[in-house]
């Protein structure tokens, strides 16, 4: 193992533990669209805009057992059903399950007595993991040196998530998660790494979007009834959602660019 540094994990909190080299997203994510064809990395999606880059965000964090932790919990199996350039296993398998269509367009979604199998929980583990991950450091920027990538949840916010993140805690019912699967190839090549995209009064939003996955994560002080509602983890239902069209993604995604640019440290 290269690049170890001894240091305190910030996950379990263990003194002088052998850091790995942890990613902000798994490098995984990356390979899976990598091309050797025409097109031999994915879309990029930052603060300088959109490109082909392959530029994994990378640095000591996390000692080998929360490392571990993280891929047996959620990222194994991310991984293993995110879109890659030929299939989308997830999308697939609730498709073949049958999508449930909502009166407004392209307004599909399936509910957890549907798709019984899809591990809703592996996926909810992996995208809080990744917020966390984006909250804890400062992660250097590949894209320039003079910048670094965090943002910010709050105190109590950030140690509620380490302690989901450990099995210590449940998530507090101020916290939703909502998942969007995305059909269009594009978004299912495309990387946007965690950033701010909204704040309504004082709830928060933030959102990452990594092959066809599109999470968006909301903090507030107070339980917000509507949010809960379309939760991936607090509905009953345990929703996701399926979306697709190029431009409402790019949409999206650009207005997540814009507040990150805003929201970008110098280092
Ligand atoms: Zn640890």
């Amino acid at each position: 193992v290269k690049n170890v540094v001894i240091g305190q994990c910030k996950l379990c909190l263990a003194e002088n533990g052998r850091l790995l080299e942890s990613h902000l997203l798994a490098a995984g994510f990356y390979r899976r669209i990598l091309s050797t064809q025409s097109n031999p990395h994915p879309l990029l999606i930052s603060a300088k805009g959109m490109r082909s880059s392959s530029d994994q965000v990378r640095d000591n964090v996390l000692c080998e057992d929360c490392e571990r932790l993280f891929a047996k919990n959620g990222e194994d199996y991310a991984l293993r059903v995110a879109a890659d350039r030929r299939s989308f296993k997830l999308l697939d398998e609730l498709t073949r399950c049958g999508l449930t269509r909502g009166k407004l367009e392209d307004s599909r979604w399936s509910e957890i007595r549907s798709s019984p199998k899809v591990k809703r929980d592996h996926l909810a583990y992996f995208a809080l993991s990744v917020f966390w991950r984006a909250a804890i450091h400062r992660w250097p920027d590949p894209e320039d040196s003079t910048r670094t990538i965090k943002i910010e949840l709050g105190q109590t916010n950030t140690e509620s998530l380490r302690l989901f993140l450990l099995g210590e805690a449940a998530l507090p019912p101020t916290a939703n998660l909502t998942f969007y699967v995305l059909t269009d190839r594009l978004s299912q090549a495309t990387i946007y790494l965690p950033g701010r995209t909204s704040k309504v009064g004082f709830r928060w939003g933030y959102g990452f979007v990594a092959c066809g996955f599109m999470f968006n994560l909301f903090l507030g002080k107070s339980v917000d009834p509507t949010a809960s509602r379309v939760c991936l983890i607090h509905s009953p239902e345990r929703f996701i959602w399926i979306r697709g069209g190029e431009q409402k993604t790019l949409e999206a995604v650009g207005h997540i660019s814009r507040q990150r640019a805003a929201k970008s440290f110098p280092r």
